[in-house]
């Protein structure tokens, strides 16, 4: 399944897409926050159950939203999961924490939840003073249930499914501040979508590809096997000490071909449009203003 929310004239519906085709589920008052109340009440075959009855929208008549636009809480991140970026990271001297290349542990932080938008919004970097916004496009991965203490071979049973990201980063801001929780936290800077994707409909995790274009430039590409820190590593981590709660977005990391990578840095300008691409998980794309 792939769950979605859309506005529909302004009108906030939610519900699952098919091909070309939005079937609403949820209609009502509460719309806005059916996605993640369907993930935490389990009963997600109850939307699949309204398939052949539910009203249908064509996509060209409706406008996506970010599938979950309330987040329960600030997204949870991992910086430095792929040995190529951890490597051109460090060598920009962008890396304010900088004390090896490769991390030993997985470095976690998290996105302000105010710092999202849905496909087709814009990214503004007028916010960012210091003129240094980057993309990264990144796997979420959206969690079922409450996990705490989760061995990492029952990690599956705590995904929901999973979901682009992009990271949206301004460099000088998250070097300057030390914490990455202001360069990262900009408002718009959270791009999130088109859908969550459920985990019965993703074959092969380690070969999907995520690959992130610049203008129709192909700026990242990668698989999803070559993170430094698996996705049962990340849920055993963060969950050893910590709660993880149903609806949780784990944004897995981004791979080599970020802005500050080259030399110059390619940094995102108004006028410029980026568009995510995940094998199973569609395309989110965002003009940049
Ligand atoms: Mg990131």
């Amino acid at each position: 399944m792939k769950l979605a929310t859309i506005s529909d004239n302004g009108k906030i519906k939610a519900g699952m897409i098919m091909g070309e085709e939005f079937i609403s589920c949820d209609e009502g008052k509460n719309a806005n926050t059916a996605v993640l109340a369907m993930i935490s009440s389990g009963k997600v075959s109850e939307w699949q159950a309204m398939l052949d009855k539910a009203p249908r929208k064509k996509l060209s008549e409706i406008r996506i939203l970010s599938p979950i636009p309330y987040l329960l809480r600030d997204m949870i991140c991992v910086g430095k999961n792929y040995y190529a970026h951890a490597k051109e990271f460090f060598d920009s001297g962008f890396d304010a924490t900088q004390k090896e290349t490769i991390p030993s542990e997985p470095i976690i932080f998290t996105k302000a939840m105010t710092s999202l938008i849905g496909p087709d919004d814009a990214i503004d970097t007028s916010i960012d003073p210091t003129g240094s916004v980057d993309y990264e496009g990144e796997l979420g991965v959206v969690i079922s249930k409450t996990a705490r203490r989760v061995a990492k071979n029952d990690w599956q049973d705590y995904v929901f499914g999973y979901v682009i990201i992009n990271d949206v980063t301004s460099r000088e801001l998250q070097k300057k501040h030390n914490q990455w929780t202001i360069g990262k936290g900009l408002d718009t800077f959270g791009p999130m979508g088109p859908y969550i994707v459920t985990k019965d409909e993703i074959d092969d995790l380690p070969s999907m590809q995520i690959q992130t274009l610049v203008n129709d430039e192909v700026r990242q590409q990668a698989e999803v096997r070559d993170l430094i820190f698996d996705i049962p590593t990340l849920i055993e981590t963060l969950t050893l000490t910590g709660t993880l709660l149903a609806g949780d977005i784990i944004a897995t990391g981004t791979p080599v071909g970020v802005g500050i990578g080259f030399s110059p840095p390619k940094f995102l300008k108004s006028g410029d449009k980026v568009t995510i691409n995940i094998t199973g998980l569609g395309s989110l794309t965002n003009p940049v203003i």
